[in-house]
């Protein structure tokens, strides 16, 4: 039996046809049951016969994760747990803006890049999320706000929760594939945005797939010596063949690149750091995402003063540096991510 939300149209198409001997069409009119009218049911997809109905239940099934926590905010963020069918949770957060409605979703049940600061990195991986698991969480936070408020739904994708993406490439592919497709959510590549902590392989084989989507470099450091104290994953892949990655991905796509930079007291936010940050992303077509550090009862690092934090911004401007200072989402139900998992563990 296979869940059916793991498949990219294309993939349903041939299996369809290799399963049951079904044509094209079949695949468009399943994906505009469940991804445009929300139907898991295959008894309910009115417009396909009983007799395929029948044959589609013995060898597919659709499987959502089931809410295993929700906390909502004030100021409207919703966090769940996400619990797969072998009991395994994750992450996924709403996170409400003024031009729309963002899904953050988690792509590992855990993760091994072990960053200094990360609540998520405290648990290793478990293993890769299928697909179907990361479509799952959109759906699931589609039918939350649909109860919420009608008509609501997810218009923008961060794959930034538990998890590196790009250590789970395949899956996070067709899943950006289905979340894409025309008749599928139809949610615009320019709406989904991919974050990375740096895996330069993965990097420029996703430069090749000449997709439209955001990507997003956790950066965290502007000099080896601070990046390798805070991402592991620098030591293997040091700034100057990141920036060689980054290059690349910008030469082939076009696009313009977002930087994550979190702001760490008195470990990367001096204005000696704020001038190596301007140097080394001088001339690139990039954005920086300024994000003051949420500070974890488990973690030796604080906030950024407020002064440090404007003064940082403040000297990026002045070197004509795009950046802003990313608004803090859900401050009062542990948004920070891993944040909550860590909680229910205890
Ligand atoms: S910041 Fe991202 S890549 Fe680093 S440990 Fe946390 S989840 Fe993993």
């Amino acid at each position: 039996m296979k869940n059916i939300l793991n498949f990219t149209l294309e993939k349903l198409k041939d299996d369809l046809f290799a399963t049951l001997g079904e044509k094209p069409y079949r695949a468009k009119q399943i994906f505009r049951w469940i991804y445009e009218k929300r139907v898991y049911d295959f008894d309910k997809m009115s417009d396909i016969s009983l007799k395929t109905r029948d044959a589609l239940k013995e060898h597919y099934f659709i499987s959502l994760p089931t809410i295993f926590t929700k906390k909502v905010a004030k100021d409207g963020t919703v966090k769940i747990l996400a619990e797969f069918e072998d009991g395994e949770k994750v992450e996924s957060v709403i996170m409400r803006y003024r031009y729309g409605t963002a899904a953050c979703i988690s792509s590992q049940v855990g993760c091994n890049m072990n960053c200094a600061f990360c609540a998520s990195g405290m648990l290793k991986k478990r293993r890769n999320l299928f697909t179907s698991e990361m479509v799952g969480q959109v759906l699931l936070l589609n039918k939350i706000l649909e109860e919420e408020n009608k008509g609501d739904r997810i218009t923008h994708i961060v794959v930034m929760g538990t998890g590196e993406p790009f250590d789970n490439y395949e899956n996070v592919v067709d899943f950006i594939y289905i979340m894409n497709e025309p008749f599928g959510l139809q949610i615009g590549a320019r709406h989904i945005t991919v974050s990375t902590c740096g895996l330069v392989p993965e990097i420029i084989k996703f430069s090749s797939l000449n997709l439209q989507v955001n990507l997003a470099i956790s950066l965290h450091a502007p000099n080896d010596e601070t990046r390798n104290m805070l991402m592991p994953i620098n030591r293997a892949y040091p700034i100057t063949a990141l920036m060689d990655a980054i290059n690349t991905y910008v030469q082939k796509t076009n696009r313009r690149l977002t930087f994550e930079y979190i702001l760490i007291k008195n470990v990367n936010d001096s204005l000696k750091d704020a001038k190596q940050l301007a140097d080394l992303l001088h001339g690139l077509n990039c954005y920086i995402n300024l994000i003051p550090y949420n500070p974890i009862i488990e973690k030796p690092f604080e906030r950024s003063e407020e002064n440090s934090i404007k003064e940082f911004f403040e000297y990026l401007n002045k070197r004509h540096i795009t950046c802003t200072i990313r608004k803090e989402f859900g401050s009062d139900i542990d948004a920070a991510c891993g944040q909550l998992r860590a909680k229910v563990k205890e």
